[in-house]
């Protein structure tokens, strides 16, 4: 893993001369492979007459080779659009599409959706923020902007949604657009075209990464997802305890059914230990200890971290302060840290692992 890391490292920072993006961003980075002393890669071109072909060729094998002196540089150019990929024909502005998941409600699904959005955007990436929790949706709340509601655009005699921009994150709810209450007695086919609604019919800007809060367990909503788009991967949330990692493992095996085919990225293990307030030094371990990792065995996906009971946490969200916890110095670092091994493994996939297909309608 140490040789992927770095790998990783060098070839983020290397950027394509025309956007100033990573080229690891860019998703021209494919099929990389470490065999004994070799790395294999190949180098994805925007077009078979890319000006900038030997300059980036040359910054690649130049950089490897320095920091791999025994390894033998395979970097392959493959004139195949990196930029306008099949797959994601619907929003190709958007490079990542990340559904954050649990087999269970009241696991911190959306709490940790909301801070690992705002984490990965302290990383520098651009984020936006769906929330899918049709039957419950909190993120409103949690982004303190229940009253608004999105702006309507006529392009082309079509009306589009305008995303509601908070510290510089779009996002779309349906809690932004009905009441609660309708929302509880909505049904399958209106929930479908509402899913298909917030990616269709709605002006998403670039993104880096969409972070797609979903409802709990295995449903409808998952389903028309990953028929509407690509989905880069899923994180699954949990809490420690082994009646939660049992409904997580379900709602896990649903995106690693063969017809669907999502990646797992990984775990992150929420509501770990309660630390009091008055006694930060102090951890009780209410819900047991270890599901998350165990999870992360399971599906053979990373760990990505464990977040404690924090009251603030809740306050915090529960006000619409979440900004307020991520600045937080101590608080803040919990979600940082995790949002790295993401972004970390949303690189690597992109790298070793074909693009994610949308699953057709049987
Ligand atoms: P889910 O989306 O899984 O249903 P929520 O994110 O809505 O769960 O969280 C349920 C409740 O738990 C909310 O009141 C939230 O503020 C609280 N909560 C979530 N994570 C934590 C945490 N790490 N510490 C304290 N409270 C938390």
């Amino acid at each position: 893993m140490e040789i992927l890391d770095k790998i990783i490292e060098i070839l983020e920072g290397i950027k394509e001369p025309k956007t100033g993006q990573s080229i690891t961003l860019l998703k021209m980075i494919r099929d990389l492979k470490v065999e004994n002393e070799n790395i294999y890669l190949n180098i994805y071109l925007p077009s078979s007459d890319y000006p900038f072909k030997s300059e980036l060729y040359s910054a690649i094998h130049d950089l490897l080779n320095k920091e791999f002196p025994l390894h033998k540089v395979h970097a392959h150019f493959v004139n195949k659009s990196a930029f306008s990929e099949a797959p994601n024909l619907l929003l190709p502005q958007i490079k990542n599409f990340i559904a954050i998941a649990s087999g269970k409600g009241g696991v911190g699904k959306s709490t940790c959706s909301v801070n690992l959005a705002i984490a990965l955007q302290k990383l520098g990436l651009t984020v936006g923020l769906l929330d899918c929790d049709l039957y419950g949706p909190s993120l409103p709340t949690m982004l303190g902007i229940q009253s608004l509601r999105p702006k309507v655009q006529n392009i082309q005699s079509q009306n589009k949604l305008v995303p509601i921009e908070v510290h510089g994150i779009p996002s779309l709810s349906l809690g932004n657009i009905i009441e609660p209450e309708q929302a509880v007695v909505l049904r399958g086919p209106r929930l479908a075209a509402i899913i298909k609604q917030f990616f269709q019919d709605a002006l998403w800007p670039d993104l880096d990464y969409l972070v797609i809060d979903l409802p709990p367990g295995t449903g409808d909503v998952q389903l028309t997802l990953v028929q509407t788009i690509p989905l880069t991967g899923a994180v699954i949330v949990t809490t420690p305890q082994q009646v939660a990692v049992i409904d997580a493992i379900k709602a896990s095996n649903m995106f690693l059914m063969d017809q669907i085919a999502v990646p797992v990225l990984g775990v992150v293990e929420n509501m770990s230990w309660f630390q009091p307030s008055d006694m930060p030094d102090k951890k009780y371990y209410l819900f047991g200890e270890g599901g998350g990792e165990r999870l992360a065995e399971l599906t053979e996906s990373s760990f990505f971290g464990k977040i404690p009971i924090i009251e603030k946490i809740r306050e915090r969200a529960d006000s619409g302060k979440v900004f307020e916890v991520n600045s937080d110095e101590i608080y803040g670092k919990i979600y940082l840290e995790i949002a790295e091994r993401i972004h970390k493994k949303v690189t690597l996939r992109n790298m070793m692992m074909m693009p994610t297909k949308k699953v057709e309608q049987a």
